[in-house]
């Protein structure tokens, strides 16, 4: 059960999902990496995940991909439609019994199982990325030895790695191909 909501803006509660996606296509995910995960973006509860949360987390972060996959706006905006239309709640405020400031939800209720709030929370944030932006939210990083995936925030060149460390990688994987 989801225990504590930090209120995230749509951008942080985008980059906690990239994030979440990535912990949980990483073999193994356990209760105690993605636990880890949550709490570097701001959940401080008691976490009460089980092994089969992390199972159906797991199912909420590949379909996620398919997001992240699109190499279009229009493509981007198909597959969290076709997400979107699976989300068991609709949209609403909630405040937590006046734990948190007024934010949106799209899971079924405060209550609603992690997998459960890990799609709709995702879905809601791509959603306004692709709204603001009018861009895809994000990619999957071109390092073939990666499979990480990565948001476009704000402006500046288009991205094709997660980070640094992959683009750095490549960039000499490929000089070593041309100097030999
Ligand atoms: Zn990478």
């Amino acid at each position: 059960m989801r225990y504590i909501d930090r209120v995230l803006t749509s951008n942080s509660t985008a980059r906690r999902t990239a994030d979440l996606v990535n912990v949980l296509s990483q073999e193994p995910a356990t209760p105690d990496t993605v636990a880890d995960v949550l709490r570097e973006h701001g959940e401080s509860g008691p976490l009460d995940l089980s092994p089969d949360d992390i199972t159906a987390m797991r199912k909420a972060a590949e379909a996620l991909r398919e997001v992240f996959a699109a190499p279009t706006t229009d493509a981007a905006a198909e597959a969290l439609n076709r997400l979107l239309r699976k989300s068991p709640g609709r949209l609403r405020l909630t405040a937590h019994h006046g734990t948190t400031p007024w934010h949106p939800h799209l899971d079924r209720d405060d209550d609603a199982p992690w997998g459960e709030w890990l799609l709709a929370s995702s879905c809601l944030a791509l959603a306004v990325l692709i709204w603001d932006g009018q861009r895809p939210p994000g990619g999957i990083c071109a390092s073939p030895t990666c499979a990480n995936v990565y948001l476009t925030l704000g402006s500046g060149p288009p991205r094709r790695f997660c980070s640094r460390r992959c683009a750095t990688r490549e960039r000499v994987a490929a000089h070593r191909r041309k100097s030999q």
